[in-house]
This record gives structure tokens, C-alpha cells and sequence, in this order.
């Protein structure tokens, strides 16, 4: 058989820089993750193949006697992981799993209430132009002007005048806790069903550092390409197995044909790392790196961080009285070789493509090893590169300092050309 290289030079070439940009660049984007080798080797395997529409022990296609031990090992572990009665680890992504779980629970018009796009929520949590803001009748909650929390008072009033069939909590740019059990108690007042969506936060519960979902949800949903390290891809959890039925039926035949086998291999490989003591060690730095984050870019000049800190693996930094906009900020840490994605803050005067903030996470740089110390360097680097005058000259220096950490924590090795 014939390499990739030899195959593809193209496309080779194309992975092999992007090898090394991974390599070389501090990666803060507060979504992404380095996938463990083993996790890959299971995503590259021959199960990318294999047809297996259904559920294990009761497929649509003959052959699926060693697929159906890899989805099991995965259901079972992810069930396992985070105490849940049913699992379904067949989305190809999030923003699927919660299309998914959307179908079985509503019917097109009926109302959802979620947390605003541009205060922290995801596309799929009712967004004008996501399947969510199309299909159903969509009213936002959002966060004070005051202390940047979830307002649990709108959530209730929002709740009672709404009438939602479905509330949806979890979040993509939120760097505190949300109060789960408040937000349950507003479902059963109103006659909602709670969806709890942790793509997230979902490591730092895996690891027993965050409060869980599961006991307060009607449903939970993840990604496992996030803070939990895996591949890329979607799950469905619950606490107990009365919608079982309708969420497995929703997810195929309801959304998918078949699933990636290849995938769901490498979710049960995540799903074991999550469950030892290394996992956990790595995500209390990830927890202390975002903490010591905040607490440099506090000392700096009009630079602010939304809340006022962090309980979680990102940073929403607040520029909304700063020089720079978020555009230009995503673009001085690409300068001196981080990677952060600029992200709106609540309140946000400024257009969602310039924006004023940047979202920076610290769950890929954990996973490349890095500690307190390591952290508080980056932490600096970071707050001298967003210096309105900071010269090319200084911010030359600063790539050297990115350059040395990269080489001190080596990603990948085995990868190197
Ligand atoms: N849910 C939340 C809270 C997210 O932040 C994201 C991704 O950013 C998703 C769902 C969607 O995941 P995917 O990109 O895998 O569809």
C-alpha cells in the first residue's frame, strides 16, 4: 500500500505543517485539545470501514460483531465517567447531539428558552440562523450588567411568560459555574424539560472539579473534543433511562445514517484517560492556569476580565475599555505565536466581527504539560503583547519566549518530520 506522502503529497504536506504549527504555537483557544496518540491511532483505524446503522446487538448490517464491542466499551465508560443510567456516544458532533436531542423532546414551534449568543451561549441554543432559531420559538436569558452572572431572576420570569418546553443551560464563552439545580427547579415549576449542554466543562466534571449536570438534567450533551481531550464529536448522557427510546431513536434513524465507528473508538479510548489520576492532575492546572490568567491581566491597564475572574478553563478578557478591539488583540498574540479565537463580551459595543474581547483557555496547554510556573509565563507574555504600545521589537521578543516554552514542553514528538 502506498504512503500518504506518496499518495497525497498535497494533503501531506498540508498535515505535516499543520504538525508543526501545533508544535511551535501556544494553542489557547479555549474549545480545542490535543488528542492523545492513542486516541488518534483508534480514529485512523480500519473501523472508518464498517457500516453499523443501529445500537449494539440490534444492527442493520451484518459484521458488526467487533464494532459492537467498541460502542459498548464507550457507552459503558462514558456512563461510568459521569454516573448517567444511558449514554449514546453516536453524534458526530455537539451542535448534532443537541439537534438530536431537540427533535426527540420538541416538535417544530414550540417555545426553548437558552442563554444569548452574545452572552456566552452556543449557536445551537436558539441562534436566528441555527436549525434552533428556526425550528422553535426561541427566548434568551443573559447575564448581569453588574457582576457578569447568569441572571437566575430572568431565567424564572423568562420561564413563567415564555412558557418554554425545553430550557437549555451549559454554555461556549461563560467562565463561571451555572447553578444547575436552580435551573431545575424553574423547569419543574414551569413544566420544562432541563438540557444541560457541558461540551465545555465537560473534563473538569469528568475529573470531579466542576459540579455535575447529570443529577439535575432531563438530559445532558457534550462534545469530547473539548476540555474531556478526545476526538472530535458528540454524546448524549442521562440520569435515567426514561427517554431512552426517543433520544436513540432521534439520533438514528432521526439525524444519522451511519455512525463513525472510527470515532466512537477513539470516544472510549478519551473516556478511559478521563477516568485515571493523570487526567484529573491535568485538569486542576488547566483550572489553575485560567486563574492565574485572570489574575495578571488584572494588574494591566484598562484591560478586564468578565466576572472578574474565572472557576473555569477560559478567560473572557474585556476590552471594551481598551485601545485595542478584539480583532486586533486575536491578531498581537497571533504575532508573538498564541492562538485565541476573539469573542464578543456581554454588554459588547462593538460588531461580533471586531468585538471586544477574546475568549483564552488553558485546557491545550495543560495537556502539553504546563504548570503554575509555565502558566504564569504565558500569563505574562499574553498581558505585555496586549500593551496598546508595546514596539516590534518587544513583541519579537515576547515570540522568543513563546518559542522557548513550545520547545519546553514538547507536543507530539514522535510526529516530528
Ligand atoms: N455546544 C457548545 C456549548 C459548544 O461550545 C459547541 C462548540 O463550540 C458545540 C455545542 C458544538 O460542537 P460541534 O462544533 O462539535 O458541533
Amino acid at each position: 500500500d502506498r504512503s500518504l506522502a506518496e499518495t497525497d503529497p498535497e494533503v501531506h504536506a498540508a498535515i505535516g505543517r499543520e504538525v508543526l504549527r501545533q508544535q511551535r504555537t501556544l494553542e489557547m483557544i479555549a474549545s480545542e485539545n490535543f488528542a492523545p496518540q492513542a486516541v488518534m491511532a483508534a480514529q485512523g483505524s480500519v473501523l472508518t470501514n464498517k457500516y453499523a446503522e443501529g445500537y449494539p446487538g440490534r444492527r442493520y448490517y451484518g459484521g458488526c460483531e467487533h464494532v459492537d464491542v467498541v460502542e459498548q466499551l464507550a457507552i459503558d465508560r462514558l456512563k461510568d465517567l459521569f454516573g448517567a443510567e444511558y449514554a449514546n456516544v453516536q453524534p458526530h458532533s455537539g451542535a448534532q447531539a443537541n439537534a438530536a436531542v431537540m427533535a426527540a423532546l420538541l416538535e417544530p414551534g414550540d417555545a426553548i428558552l437558552g442563554l444569548d449568543l452574545a452572552h456566552g451561549g452556543h449557536l445551537t441554543h436558539g441562534m436566528r440562523l441555527n436549525f434552533s432559531g428556526r425550528l422553535y420559538d426561541v427566548a434568551a436569558y443573559h447575564v448581569r450588567s453588574d457582576d457578569h452572572r447568569v441572571d437566575m431572576d430572568e431565567v424564572a420570569r423568562l420561564a413563567h411568560e415564555h412558557r418554554p418546553k425545553l430550557i437549555v443551560a451549559g454554555w461556549s464563552a461563560y467562565p463561571r459555574q451555572q447553578d444547575f439545580a436552580a435551573f431545575r427547579r424553574i423547569a419543574d415549576d414551569v413544566g420544562a424539560l432541563l438540557m444541560v449542554d457541558m461540551a465545555h466543562f465537560a473534563g473538569l466534571v469528568a475529573a470531579g472539579l466542576h459540579p455535575s449536570p447529570v443529577p439535575h438534567a432531563h438530559v445532558v450533551t457534550s462534545t469530547t473534543h473539548k476540555t474531556l481531550g478526545g476526538p472530535r464529536g458528540g454524546v448524549i448522557i442521562s440520569a435515567d433511562r426514561d427517554l431512552a427510546k426517543k433520544l436513540n431513536s432521534s439520533v438514528f434513524p432521526g439525524q444519522q445514517g451511519g455512525p463513525l465507528e472510527h470515532v466512537i473508538a477513539a470516544k472510549a479510548v478519551a473516556f478511559k484517560l478521563a477516568a485515571t489520576p493523570e487526567f484529573r492532575e491535568r485538569q486542576q492546572r488547566t483550572l489553575d492556569g485560567a486563574r492565574i490568567l485572570a489574575e495578571r491581566l488584572l494588574t494591566e491597564p484598562d484591560v478586564g476580565v468578565v466576572s472578574g475572574g474565572t472557576d473555569v478553563h477560559l478567560v473572557l478578557v474585556d476590552l471594551r475599555n481598551h485601545q485595542l478591539d478584539g480583532k486586533q488583540a486575536e491578531d498581537r498574540l497571533h504575532r508573538v505565536g498564541i492562538t485565541v479565537n476573539r469573542n464578543a463580551v456581554p454588554f459588547d459595543p462593538r460588531p461580533p466581527m471586531v468585538s471586544s474581547g477574546v475568549r483564552v483557555g488553558t485546557a491545550a496547554l495543560a495537556t502539553r504539560g504546563f504548570d503554575a510556573e509555565a502558566f504564569r509565563d504565558v500569563a505574562d507574555v499574553v498581558a505585555r503583547a496586549l500593551r496598546p504600545d508595546a514596539s516590534e521589537i518587544e513583541l519579537d521578543a515576547l515570540g522568543y519566549r513563546v518559542a522557548a516554552l513550545a520547545d519546553r514542553h514538547p507536543l507530539y514528538p514522535e510526529l516530528l518530520p
